[in-house]
């Protein structure tokens, strides 16, 4: 299916800056790829150009946005936990290891009963795609059976998505924990699984959960999967100051949880690493060397991390943002850019980070992390057309515009500010309208 949308278009092509293109023509081909990107195009013209690319008007359907509607590209969560999903908005009460024994493993643990997984990860999908969010990056179970059933039903629903069989083989529940042999048999049937699907939206990630939960010899043969199938790696890093101390208690002989990744291959350009609030700057240097990123996630690291992620001494590293449920209790990632911003205050007499520089962070920034910038993020010919459509007006909108002299840049602000799923009215994935119904 081709899509052709006519009005205006916002993105963050650079950091900290908003784009707005007036009256833009946007044409994708069957495979969902911008093939024509065309400002200042008067509406009267368009039937006229459609004629000329071979698209005949009456064939096709052209998309008209009206003054309080724009496209903008879909969103990017690099960071959630699926089966943490039926407890989202709840128990956030206590410090990470209680957190995960208390609320954590027990709810992971149910996902070996795959209609669960079915029913949870259709519930998820569906609400994810509905809060605009395109991309996910996910962390599944340690079960194979339902991050399979994860797997499918991205693809099923059409979002474009990085999924990861979680891998630990101790300081876990006996009845939630592998042997490594199992762990990485599991692993690699899930990457084997993914890669042969015939779509290029699905992504296997190989996933320790952090260092506490997973042996050397599981890690090192991680990075050994990361490498021969050539797959993206995700996991927790500097999370706590509890988890750091853990860390060194179980591995004196490194000295960050940044040196032992890296000692198992587990830092490459691909690598996503949540949280890493607690980084030293040579950790970051490290990172930084291997093109590794940080999926930042405002509101987990408020209740666990206890501290804000530190963008100015950590600005060498790819950043993207991610919600974290259930860690963080929002599924949605307008909830996060916010987050990133109010935070991003603390300890400064202004926001460190402004909306447009967390708007970038949730689109392009994200799409960088996840090896996907030249793909989606941003419009331009040749990538991927993953958007939302918004509208400020619709009945049951959030926000009121009182005012007749709103600008572009206002009313996108108001958004990101205001805005919820009532103003997503559609939801384009590689060209397809996948809007929930
Ligand atoms: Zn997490």
């Amino acid at each position: 299916m081709v899509a052709i949308i006519h009005g205006t278009l916002v993105h963050t092509p650079i950091k900290g800056e908003l784009a707005i293109l007036r009256n833009c023509l946007l044409i994708t081909n069957d495979q969902g790829n911008i093939t024509l990107l065309k400002q200042d195009v008067a509406m009267e013209t368009v039937p006229s150009i459609l004629q000329q690319a071979g698209l005949p008007s009456g064939d096709t359907k052209v998309r008209y946005l009206s003054d309080y509607q724009f496209l903008m590209p879909g969103l990017v969560d690099t960071h959630i936990h699926a089966p943490q999903y039926p407890f989202t908005g709840t128990s956030t009460d206590l410090p990470l290891t209680e957190w995960l024994n208390k609320y954590t493993f027990p709810s992971e643990q149910k996902f070996q009963d795959t209609d669960w997984a079915k029913k949870v990860y259709g519930t998820l999908v569906r609400r994810l795609l509905r809060n605009g969010t395109t991309t996910a990056v996910y962390f599944a179970s340690i079960h194979l059976e339902a991050t399979q059933i994860l797997a499918d039903t991205t693809v099923g629903y059409g979002q474009r998505a990085l999924v990861g069989l979680v891998s630990m083989d101790r300081n876990a529940p006996d009845d939630y924990v592998d042997t490594t042999a199992t762990a990485i048999s599991k692993a690699e049937r899930f990457i084997q699984y993914c890669q042969h699907q015939a779509t290029s939206l699905l992504t296997p990630v190989v996933t320790p959960r952090f260092i506490p939960t997973c042996t050397l010899a599981l890690l090192e043969q991680l990075g050994g999967l990361a490498r021969r199938y050539n797959v993206p790696v995700q996991s927790h890093i500097s999370e706590s100051l509890g988890e750091v101390a853990f860390v060194h208690q179980l591995h004196p002989d490194f000295e960050s949880d940044a040196t032992l990744f890296d000692a198992c291959g587990l830092l490459t350009d691909r690598s996503i690493m949540a949280h890493g609030v607690h980084l030293t700057d040579t950790d970051v240097h490290l990172m930084a060397a291997r093109g590794s990123g940080v999926a930042v996630c405002p509101l987990s690291n408020a209740y666990f991390a206890n501290g804000v992620f530190p963008f100015q001494q950590h600005a060498a590293l790819k950043t993207g943002l991610g919600t974290d449920v259930a860690g963080g209790y929002s599924p949605s990632m307008l909830t996060s850019i916010r987050q990133t911003v109010v935070s991003s205050s603390f300890g400064h007499d202004h926001p460190v980070v402004d909306w447009k520089t967390a708007l970038y962070m949730a689109t392009l920034g994200g799409a960088e992390l996840v090896g996907l910038k030249d793909v989606i993020g941003s419009f331009a010919q040749g990538k991927q057309l993953d958007a939302l459509v918004i509208d400020l007006t619709t009945e049951d909108s959030p926000l009121d515009l009182l005012l007749d002299t709103e600008s572009m840049d206002l009313l996108v602000e108001k958004f990101v500010n205001l805005g919820d799923d009532r103003c997503i009215v559609d939801v384009l994935v590689a060209g397809n309208y996948v809007t929930p119904q």
